[in-house]
């Protein structure tokens, strides 16, 4: 152990102090405080100097792992790199600033951010409104199911409570269909990873309220049948609903509002490079087809027809309130920035790049892991365990959680692994438009030698990894008795 490894409360002496603050000018008795608020003695904290509480946090963060330190491949996750010129603007003392409760004439640039940066999304998504209240892919979920119940029932329509969803679909899916209180009927994919059309026409009549969809879907597939169950959806009287998490690998091709979505949701923090990871934050903006736009919720951005000025508007119909202001800001603004330097034909490389990165991963590692579905896929695509496995053997057999753990040795993070649920030992992978071709080459000959050692020396994996600062916690008791303090 070095000796940084201590707890800062090992490092603390009696007395040692690491600040000097300003002579304290508020009065000896703060009549104001309430008794019950006033502290009776001092806080129980490490007495460190500088330099300790600086070591202390630096060598925290190297234990950790972020795409500023390493190739993250989660699939499903879209971890690109976030532009460094995203936090600039973002902390830029004009906007961060800000309070919600401004009055609309002092917050103008804001709302013009809002309102450009939700005609952009419009017009890389082709929907015709959004909301970027909402604060991340589950909450716009939640918030687009919202507009789609009331759509419904606007029209007096109160039998639709029933909502499908792929066998392929993302968790939050069917969770956020059950939190609106719509029942979840589940549809099958067909061997090729693609909704099964025959499977899902038995299941459209007059109280089924839509589909959610993710295209390309979880597997990293494109939807082929989309047409004939966009037609099939509708004709029952139905709504689609476009999960957005996988939006990369369409931006600049193709558009959810043409293939005939109604309602979908963009993770801004995948597609458009805000940070995220550790539970946030992120921005979930939610996008309509016109006949629903009356229904985004409150408030919204609209302009004065006395004044011309940009103004907060609340509207009485729809999805009422789902977040207390405006969304995110500081992620808005990032994303802001990041379509804005990209430029609109930079932007539209995406897609492209990240369908290219994906698919040379895919086609290098094929003749060492399982390909479930052969095809061209998407942004990202998975793996069903390596080829030789040693499977059967309980002394020898590698895993996916193997092969993800000695990844970590190489200085990779792992990909996504047993999700999708469709198959056992499910490595999900997804390189993004922003790696060079030797940063997919150096984690190509990782993933190989993997593949060697897995034959060679099995007990290499199934005791990795070896080299990172936690090794294989128990993940059930990390879940379900959590340490969250020392
Ligand atoms: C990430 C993701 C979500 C949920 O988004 P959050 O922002 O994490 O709430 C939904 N669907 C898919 C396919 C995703 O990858």
């Amino acid at each position: 152990m070095k000796y940084y490894d201590k707890l800062i409360f090992e490092l603390s002496k009696e007395g040692r102090t690491g600040f000097s603050l300003p002579e304290n000018t508020w009065p000896e008795t703060a009549d104001n405080i309430p008794d019950g608020l006033k502290r009776s003695g001092y806080p129980d904290l490490p007495q460190v100097s500088e330099p300790d509480v600086v070591r202390h946090y630096v060598n925290l963060s190297n234990m950790n792992f972020g795409v500023d330190t390493g190739f993250y491949p989660l699939g499903s996750c879209t971890m690109k790199y976030n532009p460094k010129i995203n936090e600039e603007t973002a902390r830029h003392p004009g906007f961060a600033n800000l309070h919600p409760l401004q009055p609309d004439e002092t917050v103008q640039g804001a709302l013009q951010i809002y309102s450009e940066l939700s005609d952009w999304l419009c017009s890389l998504t082709g929907m015709a409104a959004f909301t970027l209240n909402p604060f991340a892919g589950a909450h716009g979920e939640l918030t687009g199911l919202m507009i789609m119940r009331s759509y419904h029932m606007s029209r007096g329509d109160f039998k639709r409570t029933r909502i499908i969803v792929p066998d392929s679909a993302h968790g939050t899916n069917p969770a956020s269909a059950a939190v609106c209180g719509l029942e979840v009927v589940q549809v099958r994919s067909t061997p090729q990873g693609v909704i099964d059309i025959d499977d899902l026409r038995p299941l459209l009549d007059d109280t089924v309220a839509g589909i959610m969809m993710t295209n390309p879907n979880t597997l990293g597939l494109f939807e082929t049948e989309i047409r004939e169950i966009e037609a099939s959806v509708h004709a029952a009287g139905g709504l689609l609903y476009y999960d957005g998490a996988n939006m990369n690998a369409l931006l600049g091709k193709v558009r959810p509002g043409d293939m005939g979505f109604d309602i979908m949701h963009l993770n801004l923090h995948k597609t458009f490079s805000t940070p995220h990871g550790g539970g946030g934050p992120g921005a979930g903006p939610v996008g309509v087809a016109a006949r629903l736009e009356h229904l985004l919720p409150s408030p919204v951005v609209g302009k004065s027809p006395e004044t011309g000025k940009l103004r907060t508007e609340t509207r009485t119909q729809g999805a009422g309130r789902i977040s207390g202001f405006m969304g995110n800001f500081g992620v808005l603004m990032k994303a802001y920035t990041y379509i804005l330097s990209l430029g609109n034909e930079n932007v539209r490389k995406t897609g492209p790049f990240s369908v290219l990165a994906a698919n040379y991963v895919k086609e290098s590692l094929k003749d060492r892991y399982k390909l479930p579905v052969e095809s061209l896929c998407k942004h990202e695509f998975v793996f069903d365990g390596l080829r030789e496995a040693n499977a059967g053997d309980p002394d020898r057999e590698v895993t996916t959680l193997d092969v993800a753990k000695r990844l970590l040795d190489y200085g990779f993070h792992a990909p996504t692994i047993y999700f999708p649920l469709l198959f056992h030992q499910s490595i999900m992978i997804e390189p993004t438009e922003t790696e060079s071709i030797e940063t997919l080459d150096a984690f190509i000959g990782a993933m190989r030698t993997i593949a060697d050692e897995a034959v060679s020396d099995p007990d290499l994996l199934r005791s990795a990894p070896h080299n990172t600062p936690v090794r294989r916690p128990d993940e059930t008791r990390a879940a379900t008795h959590p340490k969250l303090k020392y």
